[in-house]
């Protein structure tokens, strides 16, 4: 049998193993028994990446939060401090924290079948075995026990392992899909992401549920949280193309199928993120991916999708606004408004970065794209690197509203290339701090 404490401190980045410990220590402080669960186990048997670390108790998950808030995170590379409570649930005795590390972690109380999906149930007393099996697929229904008497155990009761083996995804029961059919999206998100296949009787429920529209009956709230997950997945189209293939995606709009969905204008924004990501700047807009997702149908249907997904006011006019701002934005780049680089500059970092990435995916125009790559690729690196201990040495405070000013004036100067030597540039910042900018 694997050693599966072993796999968690080998396989796990020393930030998440600290938050295992950590987590670990505060419960056993307060007597409670604790596992990891979900996804996480999944990936770490798996051999995939591991990215959020779902924890569950038996009992009080609050008491459990409570603790972690009252500690202080032990230093890793030098930074350290709070537990932040991201959101939690006195009902459902759920919570979910972010460590200093940037590390999310959810906490909550096991909880018994009959709870179907996360957005829509009371919390009912019950055991670790109860949880897992009230889970949506054997590989994400395995546990690793934390408790001191057995810590490292593995709790399998629907014999996930196998399925992690054989790669497939299998439900735990023949109704899974009827009484939660959000799982059929999950179902094919989680096997498209880990080039798993369906088990055959899984794959005839899948079959049936689709077949008797139970998709249709997903509250809009619990569909946009999946596709919210999609959006964040690494490869968001190539999950919207499997569900497309299987029909699922006609939820949101009848029409959204075959050449209605601009598959070639998300390959494109894809290309873009990662143009963007290169510099730093990681867009998470939802509006944006429902923008691209929807893009080829009339305003109607669009309309349509958002009311679907009871999108929030705001983000709707985000939504309704992203072409007709990327048009304007594109057009600025392309004349005298960023003519030269400090007005580039501002322009851009003024600019959403959802807005960036439209720009840079839909105008291939060469003074568009290579004004928006100057301004990824040279002035966004070079304003990282501004004189800021210097600045301080000659006597400015940090927190002050002159020292900013200060280092804009001096990043201006070096982008429009007015201050070159290293003996220049002391000169020059010299002068600025006497001249009482
Ligand atoms: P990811 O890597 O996308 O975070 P995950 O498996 O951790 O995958 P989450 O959405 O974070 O997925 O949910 C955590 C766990 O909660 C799942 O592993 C699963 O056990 C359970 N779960 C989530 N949604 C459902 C559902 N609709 N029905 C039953 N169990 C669910
Ligand atoms: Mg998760």
């Amino acid at each position: 049998m694997p050693d599966y404490l072993f796999l968690m401190e080998s396989r796990l980045p020393l930030a998440q193993w600290q938050v295992v410990s950590q987590v670990q220590k505060a419960a056993e402080a307060l007597g409670m028994n604790l596992y990891l669960v979900g996804g996480a186990v999944r990936d770490l048997i798996g051999g995939f990446p591991i990215e959020d670390l779902d924890f569950v108790v038996e009992g009080k998950a609050l008491k459990l939060v409570r603790e972690l808030g009252r500690q202080q995170a032990p230093r890793t590379q030098g930074v350290g401090g709070e537990v932040r409570v991201a959101w939690r649930n006195e009902a459902l005795q759920a919570a979910e924290l972010e460590f200093p590390s940037g590390d999310v972690v959810s906490v909550a109380m096991v909880r018994a079948a009959g709870d179907s999906g996360p957005l829509r149930s009371q919390a009912i007393p019950a055991t670790i075995l109860d949880d897992l099996r009230r889970r949506d697929f054997s590989i994400n229904a395995i546990g690793i026990s934390l408790n001191p008497q057995s810590r490292g155990l593995l709790l399998d009761p629907t014999n996930g392992v196998a399925d992690l083996e054989k790669k497939q995804i299998r439900t735990l029961h023949p109704y899974s899909f009827v009484n939660d059919p959000i799982r059929m999206f999950r179902a094919v998100r989680f096997r498209t992401r880990l080039t798993f296949t369906f088990e055959a009787k899984t794959a005839a429920q899948f079959q049936n549920a689709r077949e008797s529209k139970v998709q249709e009956k997903i509250p809009g709230e619990v569909l946009a949280q999946e596709f919210r997950q999609i959006a964040r997945e690494t490869g968001p189209a190539e999950i919207l193309k499997a569900l497309e293939k299987e029909k699922l995606l006609t939820v949101l709009s009848p029409r959204l199928q075959g050449p209605r969905v601009d598959w070639q204008g998300m390959a494109r924004a894809s290309k873009a993120g990662q143009g963007l990501a290169v510099a730093g700047l990681r867009v998470r807009s939802f509006p944006l991916f429902l923008y691209l997702l929807t893009s080829k149908l009339p305003p109607r249907d669009q309309s349509q999708v958002a009311e679907r997904l009871r999108l929030k006011q705001a983000d709707r006019q985000t939504l309704r606004r992203l072409a007709e701002n990327a048009r304007r934005l594109a057009k600025e780049l392309g004349g005298k408004a960023a003519g030269t680089p400090t007005k580039l500059y501002q322009l851009l970092s003024a600019a959403p970065p959802e807005l960036l990435l439209l720009v840079l995916a839909e105008y291939p125009q060469a003074i568009i794209q290579t004004r928006i790559r100057n301004y990824l690729r040279k002035y966004l690196p070079l304003r990282l690197k501004l004189p800021e201990k210097e600045l301080h040495e000659l006597g400015v405070a940090p927190e002050s509203p002159r020292f900013r000013k200060i280092l804009d004036l001096y990043f201006y100067a070096l982008l429009e290339g007015k201050v070159r030597t290293k003996t220049e540039q002391a000169k020059f910042l010299k002068k600025l701090v006497q001249t009482g900018k």
